[in-house]
């Protein structure tokens, strides 16, 4: 046996030693700064009495129909397979393929791999273990490090267990590198080390109905068997690349923002970053400061709201080390503001506890319809992007550039962002938007990226497209009872869950924040909470009653499937935009994100009272 792989002689039980040291020292940044000019913080007024009238709505309209089918996406396969190189670990360290049994394997270690063992582990689940592509914990803050990354939900709501790890985030919006410690600081403190085979990406995962177990195999030669497999996978684990005509032809250097490359000097080069979601608009303002040239290929503009980084105050910090609870409590209270617009300073102060609830409540004098409720929904976000809109008229002095920037859709259609710097580096001479409305990108030649005729030759180019969403490759390659495939199952009959956790026919499995999975908030670490701790109900509901395989039948999952479908179409017009989050405007009804805020603990609650749903059997 390596030194690697050893036994603990105290369980019996295999531990590991496979975490990859750090690849370089150039791999260091930080999130957002801290803004002192006033009016770069200041939302205009919302404009009180606007509605979201005819005219407003055939904008809307025009901007997405415009963009219709533009959206071309494709995996890194091939000769951009490069694309999705480990570039922060060193080499894998070498051990013994594993061809041995474990009573859980779980594949990720995210937030979701790192609560999970922190769950199973304090419910007395102890053969617990990992497969991690990468080569250290993080998941998301493993693979994100571009500069300027940070969370968008305020830290001290995001980061869980903060109390259980005696923690206080540096900041309201933590650096995705301060979020990778604490991660890496998670499973030092809970002994997940041990427990995970890194730079191990799991390729197929098969039932076998006879002994009762999975058998889940690994590019790493592994052939292991488990009781129960976990996938805690993420939901935007799988970058994706723009297939632009010419790309292959580009000779400078070129990498994805989820796997930036340390080793290129950017000062003083000319830089092109095509994309402007999430990831641009942070990267964005730190790379305006080191770089030559700028060129920011834009097909659609994000709505850019408040940041107001602060740091965390000595006073926080004494009140909170006094407060039981405090963490707990606010991430409750952060899960109630829907829209998720936390920088504002009124919210600020809810989260805190210092007011009771962060809007005032509309008292309506008859009840609404909901045809009416959502009119008036749809009123109160149009004027939210008014405001959006009038914020970049503030900030952004070439008009042209500014109309640019302007987004057509309803606030939260496309993920929204929150800058205090990204609009103001549109001011900078050499920082150029290249508005490329409403197809995108549609050449690049050796030299860059070609836009109506126009040249635009860089020395770097990095993309910024984003990932794919709920959809990772690991649901393709389950194979369950009869020798059903969920990717097969899901195609023929559409996606199909019980609360996001089960698909019928696949015991014994379960998925952590995918599809139709339900019971979060805006704060993704909260599902993930939720989630895990269904699953640890269940697998401790069957160790008492002796039971050892379980699955799901088929008329309680087609039900829940249903309401799914039912609730994204009842919500639809909140949504009416072209955007990941609706598969570019393709995916069916009810098959991605989960649309019915609380009626999802409802089917939770009622499963696990009555245990209708389930199907257990005894020892195989
Ligand atoms: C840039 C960025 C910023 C974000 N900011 C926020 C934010 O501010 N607030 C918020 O709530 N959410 C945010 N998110 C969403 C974020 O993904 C979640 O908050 C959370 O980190 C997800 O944790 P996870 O463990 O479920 O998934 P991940 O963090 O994605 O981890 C999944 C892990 O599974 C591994 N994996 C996948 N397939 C395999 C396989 N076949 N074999 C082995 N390993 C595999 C992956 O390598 C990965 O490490 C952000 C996402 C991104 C990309």
């Amino acid at each position: 046996m390596s030194m690697s792989v050893r036994v603990d002689p105290a369980t019996g039980l295999k531990t590991f030693a496979t975490r990859a040291a750090k690849a370089t020292d150039r791999i260091a940044g930080k999130g957002y700064s801290i803004i002192t000019d006033e009016s770069l913080k200041t939302l205009p007024e919302l404009p009180p009495g606007a509605t979201f009238n005819a005219s407003e709505q055939a904008k809307y309209r025009e901007f997405k129909e415009a963009r219709a089918g533009a959206a071309d996406y494709m995996t890194m396969e091939g000769e951009f397979a490069k694309y999705l190189d480990d570039v922060y670990s060193a080499d894998p360290i070498p051990r013994e393929a594993l061809t041995d049994e474990c009573e859980i394997l779980v594949v990720g270690a995210g937030f979701a791999g790192l609560l999970l063992w922190h769950k199973l582990r304090d419910a007395g689940f102890n053969d617990v273990r990992f497969c991690e592509k990468g080569g250290d914990v993080g998941g998301t803050w493993y693979w994100n490090r571009y500069p300027g990354i940070a969370c968008d939900v305020e830290s001290y709501s995001y980061f869980p267990l903060l109390e259980e790890m005696g923690y206080v985030p540096t900041m309201k919006f933590a650096s995705g590198f301060e979020i990778l410690e604490y991660c890496q600081k998670m499973a030092d403190k809970f002994g997940f080390y041990d427990h995970c085979l890194f730079h191990t990406t799991v390729e197929a995962t098969t039932w076998d109905e006879t002994t009762g177990r999975w058998t889940v195999t690994t590019d790493r030669g592994d052939r292991m068997r488990a009781r129960f497999v976990i996938l805690a996978n993420g939901i935007l684990t799988t970058p994706k690349l723009a297939r632009i005509e010419g790309m292959e032809t580009y000779k400078g250097i070129a990498f994805h923002t989820s796997r930036w490359n340390y080793n290129v000097d950017l000062a003083g080069k000319r830089v092109g970053i095509i994309g402007t979601g999430a990831t641009a608009v942070q990267a964005i303002p730190e790379l305006a400061k080191i770089v030559k040239e700028l060129y920011v290929f834009q097909r659609t503009p994000s709505s850019i709201d408040i940041r107001d980084q602060r740091a965390t105050t000595e006073e926080e910090v004494r009140t909170w080390a006094n407060e039981p609870g405090w963490a707990r409590a606010r991430r409750a209270r952060f899960a109630k503001i829907s829209a998720g617009r936390t920088a504002i300073q009124a919210n600020d102060d809810y989260l805190a506890g210092r007011v009771p609830d962060f809007k005032e409540r509309k008292q309506y004098e008859r009840m609404l319809s909901p045809e009416e409720l959502l009119e008036k929904q749809l009123d109160a976000n149009f004027r939210i992007m008014e405001q959006i809109r009038a914020r970049v008229d503030a900030i952004v002095k070439d008009p042209k550039t500014a109309a640019a920037l302007k987004p057509y859709y309803p606030y939260g259609c496309k993920r929204p962002t929150f800058h205090d710097e990204y609009l103001p580096c549109f001011n900078l001479p050499h920082v150029h938007l290249v508005d490329t409305a409403p197809h995108g990108v549609r050449r690049i030649n050796e030299k860059g990226v070609v836009h109506d005729g126009v040249d635009y030759p860089v020395d770097v180019l990095i993309y910024a497209t984003g990932f794919q969403w709920m959809a990772t490759s690991t649901f393709n390659m389950i194979t369950g009872r009869n020798g059903h495939t969920l990717k097969r199952k899901w195609e023929t009959e559409g996606t199909k869950t019980f609360l996001g956790l089960h698909s019928h026919g696949f015991p014994n499995l379960f998925i952590v924040a995918g599809p139709q999975g339900g019971g979060g908030s805006f704060n993704f670490t909260d599902a993930i909470e939720t989630h895990g701790d269904y699953v640890v109900w269940l697998l401790t509901t069957m160790r008492e009653r002796g039971d050892r395989i379980v699955d799901i039948r088929e008329e309680p999952e087609s039900a829940y499937a249903e309401h799914c479908r039912t609730m994204d179409i009842a919500t639809a017009p909140l949504r009416d935009c072209i955007t990941y989050y609706n598969g570019e405007g393709t995916a069916e009804p009810g098959s991605l994100a989960y649309y019915g805020g609380n009626r999802w603990h409802k089917y939770r609650v009622e499963a696990q009272t009555t245990l209708a749903p389930y199907v257990f059997e005894g020892a195989r």
